[in-house]
């Protein structure tokens, strides 16, 4: 049991490194002087790490995908070969690591199916000298799968990808996701999901700005018609907590309006959540001054001070 296992598995990675070879042979085409950082064969799972100073397009990552499976529909070999140096290196084989090498090297080549000229370069689709065990034949890959890109560090770039079973595993994920997200959108087909998320997204923002616009009515109804107490040091003294319109209201909106409406003024805003904005718009006053001299926590702005601290609650019991 342990065998079939071990060969299972076996298998899995073998698909994982050959789909490797082909990925670096695509980027080559787009980067011709791209070279490997850094590579992990895992399970029908690979992640491959490349120089490049930008991400991959969009298309070029579908173009990539696309090529790669079609060479493994063309069912091209994988021959595995000991060779010198010398040679290895006229066949254009390029190694993956600046590393040096014995005189005799093993060269893993992934011929092209269709031969059109024995002696021209182009009849392998990827050369490159390596000690991995390999797939004997491309179409034993199944599939390939991209399934993220990113940048990882600066001038290096990540493609992690899938093979064999696990593509369509993720096709079956996918496919899941998308019909839950369906029937929560009560859309019959996937092609009318975008269709039916454009128009909710327009209909949640056109609610928010109108719920905005009643929120501020109130704010401004609420703060013009309230009787505010005062002191010796604010002409209003408002706890919004105690306020049955703008206790449920949003504080940074309240604290907003407030300037507007009480001009030439200083007024303290504040909630049982000890919050507090300390507004100052008098001439030859600081907001920052009177926090100071009430020991509330205070900061640099002359006009506005905001903060949390539970000394405002003891200030105006
Ligand atoms: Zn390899």
């Amino acid at each position: 049991m342990k065998l079939i296992v071990d060969s299972v598995q076996r298998f899995s990675k073998m698909r994982a490194h050959t789909a490797t070879h082909l990925l670096h042979a695509e980027l080559t085409k787009i980067f011709p002087n791209t070279k490997q950082a850094w590579s992990l064969v895992d399970d029908d799972l690979l992640r491959f790490d490349f120089y490049a100073e930008r991400l991959l397009t969009i298309e070029e990552l579908q173009t990539i995908e696309e090529n790669i499976n079609v060479f493994i529909y063309q069912s091209s070999p994988v021959v595995c070969q000991e060779m010198s140096l010398q040679k290895a290196q006229e066949l254009w084989a390029k190694a993956f690591f600046d590393e040096k090498y014995w005189e005799t090297v093993r060269v893993i080549q992934i011929l092209s199916s269709n031969l059109l000229n024995e002696n021209s370069k182009k009849n392998f689709i990827s050369i490159e000298l390596c000690g991995g065990t390999h797939v004997q034949n491309t179409k034993d890959i199944w599939a390939f799968l991209i399934v993220s890109q990113e940048a990882v560090a600066s001038g290096i770039k990540r493609i992690t990808a899938y093979t064999g079973p696990k593509v369509m595993k993720r096709y079956w994920e996918t496919k899941n996701i998308l019909q839950q997200v369906e029937e929560k959108l009560w859309v019959k087909a996937e092609n009318q999901i975008l269709d039916k998320l454009e128009k909710e997204l327009k209909e949640k923002e056109e609610m928010n700005s109108k719920f905005e616009s009643i929120n501020t009515k109130l704010i401004v109804d609420a703060l013009k018609s309230g009787d505010f107490p005062s002191n010796d040091i604010f002409d209003k003294i408002i706890n919004i907590s105690e306020n049955n319109t703008l206790k449920d209201l949003e504080l940074k909106n309240i604290i907003f309006q407030s300037k507007w409406i009480f001009t030439d003024s200083t007024i303290i805003i504040f909630n049982n959540e000890w919050w507090f904005a300390l507004i100052n718009s008098k001439e030859n006053n600081s907001a920052k001054d009177i926090s100071q001299n009430l020991w509330l926590k205070w900061g640099w702005n002359e006009n506005i001070v905001q903060w949390k601290d539970p000394k405002v609650l003891e200030l105006f019991k």
